[in-house]
Parts: structure tokens; sequence; C-alpha cells
């Protein structure tokens, strides 16, 4: 599949940019970060912020650092930092040598809470998390001054340091900040910077620490260490921005990094958050992260999307300061325009119905050529063979016609098939149940490629040589769930109760085209007149290949018949 071209979509975040680079703050440079917690797989959310942060950098001729925020080991892995990379990479964007880590700076952390200590501007707290709560007051009252909130500094300085070596059980102890247990602002009542971890194995610092900073102070101080000029996340941290900056005004360090709030993206249909993905990994409810249901990267990829795709649906959104929510039909109309356009074309039948040419030779097979793209020549063409016992869909036959709408193959009328030529059907064979199982049918040779002169048949269907052609599993995917916001469903207790049994359907005796025996891992196809389908080459079995549902075709029938 084929780039797109480098778009510069321009949003408020990029005026911000371009007014700094014309007062020439940050001496012209441009520098943003990617940082995700290695606590699950990216999902299309994610992919909104690296399209940002990746996409400002380029555009600026700057730099995006991939920085792991890994400040909460019990829940991260070294899976999900390796399966980050990997999808940040195949979105097509590249972090520049090697990622960084929180976890890089913790000694440097570690400072400078020293600091604050130093500076009577943190101190550490005996308070329970409940009774830390209770103190905390509400948005409407203000907090109570915790009773360790007057430690000396040697006494702070003394405790911090036996918090680090390890004196002291998990939650015996914080340390917090010292602002305003007063502050409208809940999150400058005295937040917390540090607690303690016992007996867990971080992927990257192993047990050297038992003492873990919180995200609201690790995240300014990283992003300063790194020299980011604009740190953009999603407005949940907005009430957070003015402790980003608290941290960074009260420390001594050079560079202060402009915190820019945009909209988290919402899609409808589908969940985003890494609580409710990781509980449908863990129970099994899909295969995992990368379940071709599920809205992670890893899984849009298996399904068949395209890094292109992906990109140009980040581009059309838009980044905003408003929240909202984007209809699935957005991101499933980027995916259809790349692969109309680049997509090979082939044939597959998804319910077959057999088809003997009463007048074709037994033992001849012609190969018909066929294009593989009906506007792109450049892709060329392939030989289909053809011979007197085919496959059509169930669904392309009628014994009689239901209204005139119907334009597939009824008994004693013609339909061409596509690529090939028009045949007439002849008598239907049923099984008792009444249901047709096998159709003659008589060919008509004069009629291959455009055709003749005064010969009117509006039908085109596809159909598949039945010695010829390679059976296959056919992943029907849809909807993961049966409403559009399962996020504020008031309907259910628990979401999963709104899971789409539908989500997946699975066909396993369809028939495909034999070139598609060859097909590679993640190759994507038109299967005329059905959908894109994409190789599933971990699914597959050597003796049954598996091809996933990317997209239905819009208006397949409107299509096929003009080409012809
Ligand atoms: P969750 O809240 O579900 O745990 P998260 O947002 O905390 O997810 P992170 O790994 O911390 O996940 O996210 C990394 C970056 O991606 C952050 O800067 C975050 O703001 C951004 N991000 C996460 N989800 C979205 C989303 N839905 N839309 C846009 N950006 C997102
Ligand atoms: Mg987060």
């Amino acid at each position: 599949m084929s780039d797109k071209p480098i778009s510069t979509p321009s949003n408020f975040i990029r005026h911000i940019i371009d007014e700094d680079l014309k007062n020439g703050k940050n001496g012209g440079q441009v520098l943003t970060r990617f940082p995700p917690e290695p606590n699950g797989y990216l999902h299309i959310g994610h992919a909104k912020s690296i399209c940002l942060n990746f996409g400002v950098a380029r555009d600026y001729q700057g730099q995006c650092n991939l920085r792991f925020d890994d400040t909460n080991p019990h829940k991260e892995n070294l899976e999900f930092v390796e399966a980050i990379q990997a999808d940040v990479k195949w979105l097509g964007f590249d972090w520049g040598g090697k990622p960084f880590y929180a976890s890089d700076y913790f000694e440097q952390l570690y400072g400078f809470a020293m600091e604050l200590i130093d500076k009577g501007l943190a101190y550490i707290c005996d308070l329970n998390a409940e009774q830390t709560r209770e103190y905390r007051g509400t948005l409407t009252e203000p907090g109570k001054n915790s009773p360790y909130r007057e430690r000396s500094i040697e006494e702070n300085r003394d405790l911090f340091q036996r918090m680090r070596a390890g004196e002291f059980a998990d939650g015996a102890k914080v340390l917090r900040a010292r602002i305003d247990m007063a502050s409208p602002n809940i999150n400058l009542r005295d937040p917390t910077l540090y607690r303690i971890r016992h007996g867990v194995i971080h992927h990257q610092t192993g047990s050297e620490w038992c003492l873990y900073p919180m995200y609201d102070f690790t995240h300014p101080i990283s992003d300063a260490l790194e020299g980011v000029t604009h740190s953009l996340c999603t407005l949940e941290f907005e009430d957070h921005r003015p402790l980003y900056d608290w941290v960074l005004d009260n420390i001594s360090i050079p560079c202060h990094p402009q915190q820019i709030e945009f909209s988290r993206l919402n899609l409808q249909y589908t969940v985003m958050s890494k609580r409710k993905l990781t509980r449908l990994v863990e129970e099994g409810i899909v295969e995992g992260w990368d379940d071709p249901r599920m809205p992670t990267i890893a899984g849009l990829r298996r399904r068949g999307y395209t890094p292109a795709a992906i990109r140009e649906f980040c581009d059309r959104i838009g980044v905003t300061k408003s929240d909202n929510s984007i209809e699935m039909a957005i991101l499933e109309s980027c995916i259809r325009e790349d692969l109309d356009a680049h997509a090979p074309r082939a044939m597959a039948v998804l319910h077959p119905l057999k088809v003997v040419l009463s007048n074709y030779p037994e033992d001849k097979t012609e190969m018909l050529s066929a294009a593989n793209h009906p506007k792109d020549e450049a892709m060329g063409s392939r030989q289909l063979p053809f011979s007197r016992e085919l496959y059509i869909d169930r669904a392309d036959f009628m014994e009689v016609a239901p209204n005139k709408k119907f334009k597939r193959l009824v008994l004693g009328g013609e339909v061409r098939l596509r690529n090939a030529y028009v045949i007439r059907c002849d008598e239907v064979i049923k099984d008792n149940a009444g249901e047709p199982i096998e159709l003659r049918c008589s060919v008509d040779m004069d009629t291959l490629g455009a055709n003749p002169e005064g010969r009117k048949v509006k039908g085109v269907i596809h159909w598949v040589s039945a010695q010829h052609g390679i059976r296959a599993e056919l992943r029907l995917y849809d909807r993961l769930f049966t409403v559009p916001h399962p996020d504020s469903d008031k309907s259910v207790t628990d979401f999963v109760e709104l899971l789409n049994p539908q989500a997946l359907r699975t066909l396993t005796d369809c028939i495909l085209e034999p070139g598609l025996a060859k097909a590679a891992e993640g190759s994507r196809y038109q299967f005329e007149r059905e959908g894109y389908f994409c190789f599933d080459a971990k699914a597959s079995r050597a003796d049954l290949p598996v091809f996933n549902l990317v997209v239905g075709l819009k208006d397949s029938w409107a299509k096929i018949e003009q080409q012809d």
C-alpha cells in the first residue's frame, strides 16, 4: 500500500508553535514526546496522539521522543514495551535512536524530590490512604493540613532516605508536595509525589527501587530533562497543569516545557480505556490484544488496516479542545478509500453453490485474463482457470426473481460471469428440503470480453472454478459493541453485556480463486462484490488459509454494473 504524502493539517497547537517560532522561543527548536505507559497495547486513540506528536516534529524539523512512562511497575511489562515500539514504527514514525524511559531518571527524580524537601516544599506524610482522602476535602470544601505537614527538613530528609532504603512498608509513608490544602484545584492540595512499592520487579530497573515517583512529579521533570518544548497531552490533564508548572518552577532545572491539552479521541461502538481492553483480553472475551475486533493498533493491523489509512483518519478528525465522539464510518471510509485505490481484485465465493456447465467439455480448462484493478492498469492482470464446474454464491441465484431489482441468476435467465462468459440456468437440483444444491447451466461461448451487439445481460456475478479453487475460512467482523457509547451506557451494570455477539462470524467453506493460495502475510484484496479482505497468517493453517474482513464495500452493485 502506498504512503500518504506528508500533509500538514493545521490546528490550534500548530498555531501556538508557529507563534513560538516567530517569537524565537525555545531557540527555534521543536521537541515533542509520546509518553505511553507500558501497561497495555496502543489503541486508535493513541494513534491520534502519535500522529500529532510525531507529525508536529516532522513538519517543524524537530524531534519526537518515545518515552515510556514506567512509574507503575506492577501493571507494566516488557511485552507491552516491545509491542508499543512495533506499533509506533508500523504507523510510520521514528523516534531517532533509543526510546527513553521515565525510569532512566529515577536517580535524578529522587534528587529533585530532596531539593523540594530542602526548600520546605515537600514532606513525609504518615496518613493512610483513607485518612488522606478525608483530609483532602471536596470540590466544595477545602482540605485540612496533614498533622505531618510541619515536620522539620532534617526529619523529612532522614525519612525519605529510609523510605528509599526499604525501612517502611507499602503505604506506611508517602512524600507529598507542600502546596496548599485550601486550593480550589484539588491537584494542588499537597499531592503525593512518591509512594512505596515493595516486591515488584520493574522491567527496566529490576528490584533497585522500592520507592516510585508519581506521574505528576515524573512527567514535567522527564519532559524538562529531555528539553521538550511542547508537552501535548489530553484534556484530563488540564487541571494538572498548575502542578506541572509548580514542579518545574520549584526545582533547579533550566527548561520549562509548555503543556498544551487537546481532546481525546472517542470512537463509537468501541471502548478505549486500557482497563476495559485489558479485561477483554484477560477474560478471553477476545483472542488477544491483536484480535481484529479490538480498537488496538495491533488489532487493526491484523484486521487489514493500513498505516496510511490510520494516519489519514487522524488527519481528518483533527485536533481540537472539544470533546466529541467520532463515527466509526469515518475510520471505515479511510481504509475503504485506501484499499479501493490499492488493493488488487480477486474472486471469492462465500456461500458456494455448484454450477455445472452442461455444454462445456469435461476435460477442458481455459485460462481467462482478468484485470487486477479496474482503474489501475499498472496493477496488471492475472489468469483465471475456467472449467465445466464452478461455484457461485448462493445469494446470486433465485429460482424466481423476487423483484425487478434482482439482476442475478434465475431459472431460465442469463447472467454474466465476471471476467468470463454469459451463462443461462436451465435446471435447478434441490435437496430434500427444497434448497438448491446444484445448477445446470449452459454457457454461451461467444460472449467473452465486451458485450456483443444487441446482447443485454444486466447482472454480473463472481465465480470460482470448482476444480481449481481453494477452500478458505473468512472471518466477517462487525462492531465490537451493540451501542455507540458503551462507556456511558447506563442500561447495564457491566460494559461486557453490551458486546456484540455478531462481532465475529466465521465462514469455513469459502472458495477462493487459486492465486490466493500464495497470499503473503497482511496482503489485502478486494473480493469483488463482497468486501476488502486481508490474509491472516497467524490464524491460517497449511490446509485452511484465513482472511479477515477489513471493511465492506459501500455500493458493490452499482459499481459492478457500470464496469460491464
Ligand atoms: P488509560 O487512561 O486508558 O490508561 P492512557 O491515556 O493513560 O490510557 P497512556 O499510555 O498514558 O494511556 O497514553 C499515552 C499518551 O496517549 C498520553 O499522552 C495520552 O494522553 C494519549 N492518549 C491516550 N488515549 C488517547 C485518546 N483516546 N485520544 C488521544 N490521545 C490519547
Ligand atoms: Mg496515562
